[in-house]
């Protein structure tokens, strides 16, 4: 197999771009000619999925990377024992629409379907039930590991196992993934909107949703100071008893431009929020809704990462644990409203006491927030080295999978299991985010 030669690359949040060598295998046999090829070129190598992490944990600057979305084939599903085998470039989209209409469900999902089954194994991905299902890994029954030296199945309780989970695809490329689902009722979900006005009010509902409601998120109005800091809105739901099993459809409207600069300023960003606000709370109320538009509302905008414009953005996403949480988020919130810069989409939400399975998982028990901020250089990086010093103030720790610029010391402090999770790298890879962060 040949290496191609260099085209460009960039993540999600548009702001960290390469250029690398992709190597786009048909079949899961071609993956060790890959690595074979990129080790005589004298190059490093990552798996690679869907692109949707934000930063620059997929991409691998000058050196090469292995695209999996073409080893997408399902290779078994057992509904007896509910689970399924996939290749790892399979994206949870289509595994849904495999799923769905047989009655069962992926354990948890992201805030995107686009996502690959390696992508979501290699960032430990949450979704809005993680109280009640855990991390996407503490779902993974075996993995198909491809490391250097050949190809190892590895399983909960092997060390390779807690590595690989999380590890960023630096323990190998994975080929497939065997994961167990989980039956439901119908594919329509019992959601209640629920408009509140503060920060207590927040931790009170979520508190009260637990026994009731699988399925838990908020968005918060972070332009808000004063006494509204924390205003938001609640969204909660469970899987309805009835209502058939009709899958997704992959419709979306195209963001057809890249929206110019000057198109988010603090004064659009605060007329978004307040008609967003407003909005959300004239759907205060129960609704019954398909899953899509519970877990996957985004997904109806395809390619919305262009509406930050030509210089991207970026996306900040932290969990506190309990005991500082609630000062920690309406610090942070306090410190966002006086900088003017607001977020589009803040996310507010509560991780359960499930353990997290990878040494590098970002979960952990306390409550996590995620912005979205407009790329505006030094502006922006001094509001979020400002937000830093809160989370590491905190005892928290800042997600890789959304991260392009922590510094290695906040990784450090935040990922105690680092030195060991480093044994189980595998010297054949290597990507932009572990350099800079090991450099
Ligand atoms: C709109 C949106 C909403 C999101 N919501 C959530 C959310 O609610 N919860 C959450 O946890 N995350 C969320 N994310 C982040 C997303 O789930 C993760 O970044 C996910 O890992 C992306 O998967 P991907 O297939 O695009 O992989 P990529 O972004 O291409 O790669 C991600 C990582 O996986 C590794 N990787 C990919 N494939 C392989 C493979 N075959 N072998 C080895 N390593 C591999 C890469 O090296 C890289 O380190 C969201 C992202 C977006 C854009």
């Amino acid at each position: 197999m040949i290496l191609p030669a260099p085209g460009p690359a960039e993540s999600w949040g548009r702001v960290v771009r390469a250029s690398s060598r992709r190597l786009a295998p048909q079949f899961r046999d071609e993956v060790a000619r890959g690595l074979a090829a990129a080790r005589d070129a004298g190059v490093s190598t990552l798996g690679v999925g869907l692109g949707r992490s934000y930063g620059d944990s997929g991409l691998n600057s000058d050196q090469a990377v292995i695209d999996a979305r073409h080893l997408d084939r399902l290779i078994s599903f057992d509904p007896d024992a509910g689970v399924l085998r996939a290749e790892a470039g399979a994206s949870l989209g289509a595994l849904a629409q495999v799923l769905a209409p047989r009655g069962f469900f992926l354990p948890t999902v992201p805030g995107t379907r686009f996502v690959t089954l390696g992508g979501a194994v290699a960032n430990d991905v949450h979704g809005k039930n993680h109280e009640r299902a855990g991390t996407f890994g503490a779902n993974v029954r075996r993995i198909g590991l491809r490391r250097s030296d050949g190809v190892v199945e590895i399983a909960p309780g092997d060390d390779l196992f807690a590595a690989t989970i999380g590890g960023l695809g630096l323990t190998g490329f994975i080929e497939w993934v065997e994961i167990g689902v989980t039956r439901i009722p119908s594919t329509l979900i019992d959601q209640e909107t629920i408009p509140f006005d503060d920060l207590d009010a927040f931790f009170a509902i979520a508190a009260e949703s637990k026994a009731r409601f699988e399925h838990t998120v908020a968005w918060v109005d972070c332009t808000q100071g004063g006494k509204s800091i924390g205003r938001g809105v609640f969204t909660r739901g469970v899987w309805a008893p009835d209502g058939g099993f009709a899958p997704h459809t992959d419709r979306a409207l195209p963001v057809p431009i890249e929206a110019p600069s000057f198109a988010l300023n603090p004064l659009t960003l605060k007329a978004f929020n307040v008609a967003y606000d407003a909005a959300q709370r004239l759907k205060a109320g129960t609704a019954r809704v398909h899953y899509t538009g519970h877990f996957w509302p985004l997904d109806s905008l395809f390619g919305w990462n262009k509406l930050y414009g030509p210089k991207g953005f970026y996306q900040y996403q932290c969990v506190l644990p309990w005991a500082t949480g609630r000062d920690g988020v309406a610090e942070m919130l306090r410190r966002i409203a006086r900088s003017g810069e607001g977020s589009f989409l803040a996310v507010l939400k509560t991780f359960g006491d499930r353990p997290s399975p990878g040494m590098l998982s970002f979960p952990m028990p306390g409550t996590t927030l995620a912005l979205d901020f407009r790329n505006r250089g030094a502006a922006t990086m001094k509001l979020l080295a400002a937000l830093d010093d809160i989370v590491r103030e905190a005892g928290g720790r800042l997600y890789p999978a959304k991260d392009g610029r922590m510094p290695a010391a906040m990784f450090r402090a935040g990922y105690p299991a680092l030195d060991r999770f480093a044994t189980f790298v595998d010297p054949a890879f290597s990507s932009d985010f572990w350099r800079r962060i090991t450099a």
